[in-house]
């Protein structure tokens, strides 16, 4: 099941989102679900709340960023990088601060430098109720952070400069109210 994609200026993007009792929803379901509704969009990761839902789930699949490179461009933090994270925390971020231009499915046609440090360590459960501590570093790393901060409530145009802040409120301002045109599956309420 394709779900629509929340866009900026719903506030459930905004919410520091639940801890899920394990148990309590069916979490193969759902992150299969939320896999389809990634795919759907062209995107390598998805956070529940991205599709209305307030609690620490998020959806990773950073396989097809390696694709179109050539074999010795691929990022082998990108190898089998196809995870389901459940009530994930992150315990240590380590390294030097890399920038690269992120963007997102609920803010479309916007992109932007974001600077992470390069590893992260993170406890979690998956979708089958397995629970992990690992070290993720590179892109890995960075879908993972970018996810995280979704369920913090936080959003990657909230890292850009003031001066990179300033040129995307417009467009910013034209997705709250609904203005976008993208070929997947929005909520455009207003
Ligand atoms: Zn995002």
């Amino acid at each position: 099941m394709i779900y629509p994609i929340v866009p900026y200026g719903d506030p459930v993007l905004r919410k520091v989102a639940k801890p899920i009792k394990l148990g309590s929803i069916d979490l193969i379901k759902l992150s299969e679900d939320m896999f389809e509704t990634m795919y759907a969009a062209s995107g390598v990761g998805l956070a529940a709340p991205q599709i209305g839902m307030d609690i620490r789930l998020f959806v990773v699949d950073g396989r097809p960023m390696n694709e179109d490179e050539d074999e010795e461009e691929k990022d082998p933090s990108l190898v089998n990088f196809k995870k389901v994270f459940v009530n994930a925390t992150i315990l240590d971020e380590t390294g030097e601060e890399w920038g690269f231009e992120e963007g997102c499915l609920s803010i479309p046609g916007v992109r932007g430098e974001v600077f992470r440090p390069e590893y992260v360590k993170i406890h979690y459960w998956d979708e089958h109720g397995e629970e992990h501590e690992d070290v993720f570093e590179g892109f890995a790393a960075r879908i993972i952070q970018h996810e995280y901060d979704h369920i913090e409530g936080i959003l990657f145009t909230d890292h850009l400069n003031v001066v990179k802040k300033r040129m995307i409120k417009s467009k910013l301002g034209e997705i709250s109210r609904g203005k976008v045109s993208v070929d997947y599956k929005m909520k455009l309420s207003r």
